[in-house]
């Protein structure tokens, strides 16, 4: 059976702070990372365009990973001195709901793509999401219409980002996006 697949590239400068790492570098410090994002979308047919599917119609897809750009990741489980801290002195803080390593990332960001195309009607794509955190380390998740959404994105992330959402993101590019 033939397989198209199709891949694009998103960048994000993103900070976060990975508790239980074994790096205490990683485990004790914010610190940040020239992230790229990779989402993949695999299909048996192509479209009347012949394209698995135009990049120009998951605007959606660059906003979510615009909204890490030049943002801090934290994890739901610091302590409320840390999240109150800088709520109150930084624009741009994601909390999330899992600690923020590259695979959870990579989680949300196909959970995030799968809300998105179910809500557009478009189905029928296995997708994959890649989050490089470092030139050596490299997290994917995947999912695909047959397997069932054993998480979603709000078991991703936290109610923050529909603030982060509304407060950085053109609503029009999410018209259709599970808030
Ligand atoms: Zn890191």
């Amino acid at each position: 059976m033939e397989y198209m697949k199709i891949t694009k590239t998103y960048f994000s400068e993103t900070a976060h702070i990975v508790r239980k790492a074994y790096s205490e570098r990683c485990r004790f410090n914010v610190h940040g990372h020239s992230y790229s994002w990779n989402i993949s979308l695999e299909s048996r047919k192509l479209n009347e365009a012949g394209m698995v599917r135009d990049f120009g119609d998951l605007k959606a897809i660059k906003a979510f990973v615009d909204l890490f750009d030049h943002s801090l990741v934290l994890w739901q489980n610091e302590t409320n001195n840390i999240k109150e801290f800088m709520n109150d002195h930084f624009h741009r803080v994601i909390i999330m709901k899992k600690n923020p390593t590259a695979e959870n990332m990579a989680r949300a960001m196909v959970q995030f793509t799968k809300d998105f195309l179910d809500n557009k009607g478009i189905t029928g794509l296995k997708i994959t999401a890649g989050v490089r955190e470092t030139s050596t380390g490299y997290a994917e998740s995947m999912i695909s219409d047959n397997d069932d959404v054993f998480y979603s994105l709000t078991d991703e992330l936290s109610e923050d980002l529909s603030n982060l959402m509304s407060r950085y993101w053109d609503t029009k590019v999410l018209e259709g996006v599970k808030k």
